[in-house]
């Protein structure tokens, strides 16, 4: 931070509110920089600690799975050059649904080449980002205000652009089921409830199912970790959410990967089980 409480990292001002209320100290905040880690030969996690997004090749041309924070921008160049790569050579980029932290990039990758895809359900609210509903209005995470790793975590993607969205004007859309013709030709699977047009991802020849925020294996409000349903006050359809693990459960999976958190390699079946009982609890 600078004494203005900027970030020197990203460029972006702490002065952030969320449903209506202002961030205190800057000083509790640390801005997140942009890591790449293999995580199989032919998949890539981008992002950091608390977001992921994800890059899957197939012979020398990449689809981005989700675009990350916008302020992973900043490192958007040298992330694609540790990995050997260039912009160019993302040909598509697929959102598992609109919201800012899996968005952020996808301008830049769509202004280098890259077709933007999302679902049907989810494009208007890419192309005009705007507040969750339902479940999700954004008076319903006060309760949770008082916990530290909110704060810490909030503040750190605010601070990396998550309330400044990405827009993007001409994705084309898909539907439940669908084959996508992009690298790695994944099959849409849609698991509607933290948005309504949320869906994962399926690369059978990879053996790799990205659930977006499906569930998760990171709480971004209390920072517990391992497999688990997104937290509720983010879910614009809690109820959706949970039945939705019913589409992803029986995908023979070698590897699940989240939006947020560390990927799961003991089956799906197992951390939709896990998912369910914390539910339950
Ligand atoms: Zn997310």
């Amino acid at each position: 931070m600078d004494r203005r409480g900027n970030c020197i990292d990203c460029d972006l001002g702490y002065r952030q509110t969320y449903a209506g209320v202002a961030f205190p100290e800057p000083r509790d905040y640390d801005c997140a920089i942009a890591t790449t880690k293999d995580i199989s030969p032919r998949v890539h996690r981008l992002g950091t600690s608390l977001v992921n997004w994800y890059l899957v090749e197939e012979e020398g041309e990449l689809t981005a799975v989700d675009a990350g924070l916008p302020g992973f921008k900043k490192t958007l160049a040298a992330d694609m050059a540790m990995l050997g790569s260039e912009l160019g050579d993302i040909k598509a980029v697929i959102l598992t649904h609109s919201d800012s932290d899996h968005t952020g990039v996808a301008d830049e990758l769509h202004d280098a080449g890259a077709r933007v895809l999302i679902h049907s359900a989810d494009e208007p609210k890419l192309r005009k980002p705007g507040p969750k509903s339902g479940d999700a209005k954004p008076i319903n995470l006060v309760p949770e205000m008082w916990r530290p790793s909110f704060w810490r975590q909030f503040g750190s993607m605010l601070l990396s652009g998550a309330g400044r969205p990405t827009r993007i004007n001409d994705a084309q859309t898909f539907g439940d089921g669908e084959v996508l013709d992009v690298p790695g030709r994944p099959r849409v699977i849609a698991t509607p409830g933290h948005t309504p047009g949320h869906c994962a991802f399926y690369f059978e020849q990879h053996g790799a199912l990205f659930v977006g925020d499906a569930m998760c294996t990171l709480n971004v409000i209390t920072a517990r970790t391992g497999p688990q349903p997104f937290p509720r006050p983010m879910n614009e359809s809690n109820a959706d959410a949970l039945r939705s693990l019913d589409a992803i459960e029986s995908v023979d999976a070698e590897i699940t990967l989240f939006g947020h958190g560390e990927p799961w390699r003991d089956g799906v079946g197992a951390a939709v089980a896990q998912a369910r009982s914390l539910a339950q609890g």
